[in-house]
């Protein structure tokens, strides 16, 4: 479901409207923030994947390391796409690229 709070008068509203239905307030920006908060959910939960996998990557084989390369890659992603936006969610990604950026360094730590 795609609804939204009003920002005049707090109800609920399609987040395409344009006014208001009961208020007639002008809902500028109420379309994009749900997705952003979607896009850092989704990096964060690929890099908290990728940083708890890191814990027992001393008895990784090959590919089991490029699988949490993979998943702390695309935690970064997600994350720096989710900051580019300037939307909420933004506290989100910081904590996603942050965890990201550990794996990395650990897999980084463990292939050298
Ligand atoms: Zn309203």
């Amino acid at each position: 479901m795609s609804m939204v709070f009003c920002r005049g008068c707090g109800k609920d509203i399609h987040d395409s409207a344009v006014t208001c239905p009961h208020c007639g307030a002008p809902q500028t920006s109420s379309h994009s923030p749900s997705k952003m908060h979607w896009m850092s959910i989704v990096a964060l939960i690929l890099a908290v994947l990728a940083f708890l996998a890191c814990l027992d990557v001393d008895q990784y084989d090959k590919d089991q390391l490029v699988g949490t390369a993979i998943l702390g890659i695309a935690g970064a992603i997600f994350a720096g796409l989710s900051l580019q936006q300037k939307k909420p969610g933004k506290n989100l990604a910081v904590v996603a690229l942050t965890f990201s950026v550990l794996s990395l360094l650990v897999l980084l730590g463990t292939v050298s």
